[in-house]
């Protein structure tokens, strides 16, 4: 692959490391950010239409799905044709296979690619991407998420890779909650923390938010836990991807009653507990702190 022009649209925590991750490989970077931040060897433009004019591919990393379809409004009638348009932005699924559509119209390959990893894995260039769109688009965008990341998945058509995300995160509100209020449960049960990881984390009742990311600090593999519950993965994040889950859900017919708790659970963690700035860990916590009536 040759050096491209990449227009980079969001340069917030996760964008500003993604886009100096592509400056650094040796790609001419152009970027742009309704908050005036840049990033390392990103060329600041004044605008979106700056950005797209000329450029072989243009990547998003924005808010959400009402976002992405006002700067997708902008940037599509400026984009070559031919070129590539990646949304890497978490948003709802129907915002992403419409983005997709006007594009495709456009003449332009788009592929919608959520990312799981967070800041950390942004810096290093380890995120892990879901893709949805043709495998034209995908096989366009795959030099730079290996650049951008150590994982890449075609998910399927647009939209997929959007689903993939929202499916995870999904099982990941609802592991989360069970294991805090496992682990709430063991407390009052007079159960040591260290022997309730030793025994969990062997037996059927593992999962990623036990093995790799306790939430009890002082237990298994260093955590946010470890760190006074800071994030990490902040708990306002995964109330906005269960409530892509559940939108998604309702959209689909499909029943979710495990996930459509979640979201009330961390909804109100992080509306009216202290859950807001924390990381989604900070679930045990909040149950230790309770009984039975709440
Ligand atoms: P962020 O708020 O730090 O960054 C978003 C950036 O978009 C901001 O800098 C904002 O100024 C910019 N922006 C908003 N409207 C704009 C517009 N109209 N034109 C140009 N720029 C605009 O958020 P983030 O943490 O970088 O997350 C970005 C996306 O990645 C979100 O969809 C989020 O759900 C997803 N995500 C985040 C994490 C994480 O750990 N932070 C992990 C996985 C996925």
């Amino acid at each position: 692959m040759g050096e491209l022009t990449i227009g980079f649209i969001g340069l917030g925590n996760m964008g500003a490391p993604m886009a100096a991750n592509l400056a650094k490989a040796g790609h001419r970077l152009r970027g742009y950010d309704v908050a005036g931040t840049s990033a390392e060897g990103v060329e600041q433009v004044a605008d979106i239409a700056t950005a797209a004019a000329g450029a072989d591919v243009v990547i998003t990393m924005l808010p959400n799905g009402a976002i992405l379809r006002k700067v997708a409004a902008k940037l599509i009638p400026h984009m070559s044709e031919g070129s590539l348009f990646i949304d890497c932005s978490t948003v709802d699924v129907e915002s992403a296979r419409e983005t997709a559509d006007a594009a495709q119209k456009a003449g332009i390959l788009a592929v919608d690619a959520p990312v799981s990893g967070g800041i950390g894995g942004a810096a290093a260039g380890t995120l892990t991407f879901m893709a949805g769109g043709s495998d034209a688009a995908f096989a366009r965008a795959e030099p730079l998420f290996d650049i951008m990341g150590q994982k890449a998945v075609h998910c399927g058509a647009p939209g997929a890779g959007q689903a993939a995300k929202i499916c995870n995160n999904m099982i990941l509100g609802v592991t989360m909650i069970a294991t805090c209020e496992a682990f709430a449960l063991a407390d009052k049960l007079g159960l040591d923390r260290q022997k309730m990881f030793d025994v969990v984390s062997t037996s059927s009742g593992y999962s990623w938010s036990m093995n790799a990311y306790c939430p009890a600090p002082g237990v298994g593999p260093q955590s946010p836990a470890d760190n006074d519950y800071k994030p990490g993965f902040a708990a306002e994040l995964m109330l906005k991807d269960l409530g892509l889950s559940q939108q998604a859900a309702a959209l689909a017919d499909a029943d979710t009653p495990m996930g459509a708790l979640a979201q009330a659970l961390y909804a109100r963690f992080v509306e009216e507990e202290d859950g807001k700035g924390m990381d989604f860990s900070a679930m045990l916590p909040r149950f230790e702190k309770r009984g039975r009536d709440g």
